[in-house]
């Protein structure tokens, strides 16, 4: 294998890369995947909600195969404290196709489908080896280096994740700053599909999407998260890193909380646990994507380039990889066709992916991220939603208060009327 070149190297078997290489091998390109894990998904995790748009626009009738778990159908956003939770659920009753519609995933499941997909469409598959550092001749990257192993090609698409070490020994990405990350922390619950529709009023094939505010990461910049999958569902924490050690209670034990707080519990009572992982999730937004996403040799896509917007009630990461990974594969087919893998020819990839929905979406959210470093949004408002909530709904033969009144001074307790004006002006800068 040392003595062979191929037209290109992908290396990552996530979303990203596998787009990317299956794309390569639909234009009958010679195309190698590495994947560090012992089969393509083993090491990845989500959420899990994947938005189908791009890869509807990638494999038509993709859904009807593709192993996904329930279509979103609820959304429901809680803010929480220590034992209240206002939900506030959301139905559109409209029957979205898979241009619009979203689904619950389990990546174990999808992307091992999905490499099986890339195989047949002829990438040749290297599962279980680590790629090491990126070869590099007259400033040009021509191979990758995997345990010692040499192998070459004329183009290397980087599709390694958050922590994509290779991008960064290139100097094409800065090392991760803490704020800029989170850790996800999940955990995947087994339980019978009846008891996953009755307790979430669903029918077979629908889902709810839960995000959280609140108490799940102790008023942490972060929140909890629950899918509902066929037989199963997904729970889990993201906490950004520079909150780590704000309060005395870590991730792992966040989600225990989380799981046991008196409105999640009764939801997931009874099931077995099946998976347990942990994840780091990109979270600086806009202004994290590297300056430049390509070099002499060398793409970066997916994750790796932080591909990623979090907007407190919706995730999304994977439309983007995929996009990305099909953006990447146009570019290098067009300098296959040229002959030339310069970066001068290799930057129509920056320029697609500029014009494509990935930079006009993160763009449009590009101040999410200074939102939600608002500590308040964690603390103050849940908690006040909280008080105004209870006494509303209590009776306890007392005078009643004015609920207006209330609500003022329950908010003048925790901040000022400038703090408001100032977080509210943040607010509407992200939105
Ligand atoms: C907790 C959590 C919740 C999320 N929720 C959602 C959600 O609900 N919806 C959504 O759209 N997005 C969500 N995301 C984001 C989404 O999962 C990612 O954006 C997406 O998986 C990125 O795909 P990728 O292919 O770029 O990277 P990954 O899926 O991370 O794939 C990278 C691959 O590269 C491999 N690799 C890394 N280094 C090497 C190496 N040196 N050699 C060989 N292989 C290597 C890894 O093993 C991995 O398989 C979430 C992420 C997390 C962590």
């Amino acid at each position: 294998m040392s003595e062979e070149k191929f037209d290109a190297i992908v290396v990552g078997g996530g979303l990203a890369g596998l787009t990317a290489a299956y794309c390569l091998a639909q234009a009958e390109m010679e195309v190698l995947l590495i994947e560090r894990g012992d089969f393509c998904g083993s090491k990845n995790v989500t959420g899990g909600r994947i938005y189908t748009h791009s890869m509807e626009k990638l494999m038509p009738g993709f859904a009807k195969e593709a192993p996904l778990e329930r279509k979103i159908t609820k959304e429901r956003i809680a803010l929480m404290t220590e034992t209240g939770a206002l939900n506030i659920e959301y139905a559109s009753g409209k029957d979205d196709d898979d241009s619009t519609a979203s689904y619950s995933v389990l990546r174990s499941k999808f992307d091992k489908w999905f490499a099986e997909k890339a195989e047949e469409a002829g990438v040749m598959m290297v599962p279980g080896i680590r790629v090491d550092e990126c070869l590099i001749e007259d400033g040009k990257v021509v191979g990758i280096n995997a345990g010692g192993e040499e192998m070459y090609a004329d183009v290397v698409i980087l599709a390694d994740g958050v922590n994509s070490l290779l991008s960064q020994q290139l100097g094409l990405k800065k090392e991760l700053e803490p704020h800029q990350v989170a850790v996800g922390c999940k955990e995947v619950i087994q339980l019978d599909e009846e008891v996953i529709n009755q307790r979430f009023n669903v029918k077979n094939g629908e889902g709810t999407a839960v995000l959280v505010a609140g108490d799940p990461t102790l008023g942490n910049i972060g929140g909890g998260f629950l899918y509902t999958n066929k037989d199963s569902i997904s729970i889990g924490i993201v906490a950004t890193c520079s909150d780590i050690g704000r309060v005395d209670v870590s991730i792992p034990d966040m989600l225990e909380r989380f799981k046991n707080h008196p409105s999640v519990e009764p939801l997931i009572t009874g099931g077995v646990p099946l998976e347990y992982s942990a994840h780091l999730v990109p979270e600086g937004g806009f202004n994290m994507i590297p300056e430049k996403l390509y070099a002499d040799g060398v793409l970066i896509c997916g994750d790796a380039a932080a591909f990623v917007v979090n907007l407190g009630y919706a995730v999304r990461g994977m439309d983007f990889a995929v996009e990305s990974g099909r953006l990447a594969a146009e570019a290098v087919i067009k300098a296959k066709e040229a002959g030339d893998f310069s970066a001068r020819t290799l930057s129509l990839y920056q320029q697609l992916v500029e014009d494509s929905f990935i930079y006009t979406d993160m763009k449009q959210y590009r101040n999410f991220p200074k939102l939600l470093e608002r500590h308040e949004i964690f603390n103050d408002v849940p908690e006040i939603a909280d008080m105004i909530m209870d006494k509303l709904f209590r009776v306890d033969g007392r005078k009643p208060v004015s609920l207006p009144m209330f609500a003022v001074d329950e908010i003048a307790k925790r901040t000022t009327a400038q703090k408001l004006l100032d977080l509210v002006m943040v607010a509407l800068d992200a939105l």
